[in-house]
């Protein structure tokens, strides 16, 4: 199956975890709320997971042609997903501030933690024990599952002071800062830095006339 058409399975992976590159799935923000979303319907959601290499392509197209039969169930896991993608961009942008998060976002994160913890099973190989996902191939919300583990694992045991969100103009995006000297700025330099560039250009040309305002295509 070749990739699923949405912009979802084309966006930069730049957060540097599964989790943010969750949360960066919209087009930009302005304020924390989101300019574009990339994730208008249940199969963006499958196409994203399978950008992040999450789900294999013969898991996307199972999970597609379960959604068809279940739509209900779909635009349920595709709420959940926003719900949680949402909850998480608050509990990092108040990591990033320095303030304290919303027990109510604790609360969502923690909600499909557990249902993530419900489809874990030990199990024995040749090379020793390991976790293994125990649901169906076809259990709409599986990708859910990774991204509340890997935000879970980032919250307890990742260098938060490393968490940033980039300087560009209503981009919102979030990365984990891993360059040596913590100096990264923005999501990418060829959007956001080459933009910044671009403004600091012409306000230096023309400082006293107001510049039109171009927000990056991604
Ligand atoms: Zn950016």
């Amino acid at each position: 199956m070749k990739a699923l058409r949405s912009s979802a399975a084309e966006m930069r992976l730049v957060g540097g975890r599964l989790c943010l590159d969750f949360v960066n799935t919209v087009d930009g923000r302005n304020d924390s709320v989101p300019l574009g979303d990339k994730l208008a319907v249940y199969s963006d959601l499958v196409a994203w997971s399978q950008h992040s290499g999450i789900v294999t392509a013969a898991q996307a197209a199972r999970l597609i042609k379960e959604s068809k039969q279940k739509t209900a169930a779909a635009n349920s896991v595709l709420h959940r997903a926003i719900a949680l993608r949402e909850a998480l961009h608050r509990i990092f942008k108040a990591t990033v501030t320095e303030s304290v998060p919303q027990s109510s976002d604790l609360e969502t994160v923690n909600d499909e933690l557990l249902k993530a913890r419900k489809n874990e099973k030990l199990i024995s190989t040749d090379k020793g024990f390991t976790w293994e996902w125990a649901a169906e191939d076809t259990a709409l919300d599986r990708m859910l599952w990774r991204v509340a583990q890997s935000a879970a694992e980032f919250l307890s045991t990742g260098d938060l002071s490393r968490l940033r969100e980039c300087g560009g103009e209503q981009c919102g995006w979030l990365f984990e800062d891993t360059s040596r000297n913590r100096t990264r700025q923005w999501c990418h330099m060829q959007d956001c830095g080459n933009l910044a560039k671009v403004r600091r250009f012409r306000t230096r040309l023309r400082s006293s006339s107001k510049t039109k305002r171009r927000r990056v295509t991604r």
